[in-house]
């Protein structure tokens, strides 16, 4: 027998596993919308993304991965805000009921998002091209979100984690010959599928620089496309990346070349790591905080006065960007 739209709801998304409890959530799937009670001194935080088949994710997608990565990725963005997660919805258009492919990614949905404490609450299911649709919410006291606004030249400019790894899973996935993928361990695939799929959660990152950075967001389209946010939102017009400081993991320095290292860290897409400037006054007391959370955190370079973003090589020399970042929209790209 067919499952109607309201089994599926049932069955997949507001099982057991679902089962939400979180401070802030007074009403989650089952009623026409969910209820946050929000304390007076705070604000709240929306963003939604959406993930397309064969734009975002390839069409064989293991679906508890590709449900981890589509939660990640939205909350991902709460982080770079310095906000506490409150809750998600998820809008699913699915092309046909396939039982097996919902199982999977409901028990992928349900991990990441006790992972993450941020409870599903609520959602829309409806046929059509696969499409998976988060919107997040978070909140932050008053006030204090960090924005991408806010800095100045001679901030420090950091970042969280290793860059380049999620565009590198992408080659080796895709068999791309610039990523040297003979004799690789069960350890190092599954390394780059978390890469990918399972990008670490930077919420105490944000919100233990609240305060202290000047500005931040979160690392999606690459480097020296996302950065640049920061220099036109921050009316900073330059920054100077320092090659040799940029953050590659030891098997981008096994598996693929030294200009494509750089080239995956500066314009790799999908590392969904913070990008934060801190102020010089405040270097110290970022290191510290960083340093007790035990998040790698490299600082890279400086936002100047120059007329524009430049990559500086170990010789001194000012390199070429060839990526400058994933763009929608644009020839290249599908
Ligand atoms: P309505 O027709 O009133 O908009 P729906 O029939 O779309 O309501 O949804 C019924 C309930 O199921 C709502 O509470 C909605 O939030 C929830 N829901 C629907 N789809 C999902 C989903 N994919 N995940 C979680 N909750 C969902
Ligand atoms: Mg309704």
């Amino acid at each position: 027998m067919a499952l109607t739209e309201f089994d599926i709801i049932r069955q997949f998304f507001m099982s057991e596993s679902f089962a939400a409890d979180h401070p802030h959530l007074v009403k989650g799937p089952g009623d026409d919308a969910a209820i946050l009670s929000l304390p007076d001194d705070h604000d709240l935080l929306v963003s939604v993304d959406t993930l397309n088949e064969s734009v975002h994710f390839l069409p064989d997608a293991e679906p508890s991965l590709l449900a981890a990565r589509c939660l990640a990725v939205n909350v991902s963005d709460l982080a770079a805000m310095g906000a506490s997660p409150l809750g998600f919805t998820l809008a699913l258009s699915l092309p046909q009921v396939s039982l097996s492919w919902l199982q999977a990614f409901s028990e992928g949905l349900a991990k990441a998002a006790l992972d993450a404490d941020c409870p599903l609450i609520g959602g829309d299911t409806t046929r059509g091209p696969l499409s998976i649709t988060i919107q997040v919410h978070g909140m932050v006291p008053r006030g204090q979100a960090l924005l991408r606004s806010g800095a100045s030249a001679g901030d420090a400019v950091y970042v969280t984690g290793t860059l380049g790894d999620a565009a590198a899973a992408l080659w080796w996935m895709q068999g791309d010959s610039r990523f040297a993928a003979q004799g690789m361990s069960n350890a190092e695939e599954q390394y780059l599928l978390d890469a990918f799929y399972q990008p670490a959660s930077r919420i105490a990152v944000g919100k233990a620089l609240r305060g202290i950075a000047s500005a931040a967001l979160d690392l999606s389209d690459g480097l020296a496309s996302d950065l640049r946010h920061i220099l036109k939102a921050s009316s900073v017009s330059g920054a100077r990346i320092d090659s040799g400081q940029l953050p590659v993991s030891e098997l981008l320095k096994q598996r693929v070349s030294r200009s494509d290292q750089i080239e995956l860290a500066m314009g790799g897409g999908d590392d969904y790591e913070l990008c934060v400037c801190i102020p010089p006054a405040r270097i110290r007391e970022a290191e510290a905080t960083l340093a007790a959370l035990q998040v790698p955190f490299t600082r890279i370079g400086q936002l100047s006065n120059d007329p524009e973003m430049m990559v500086i090589a170990s010789d001194g020399s000012t390199m070429n960007l060839k990526a400058t970042g994933y763009h929608h929209f644009q020839s290249h790209s599908s």
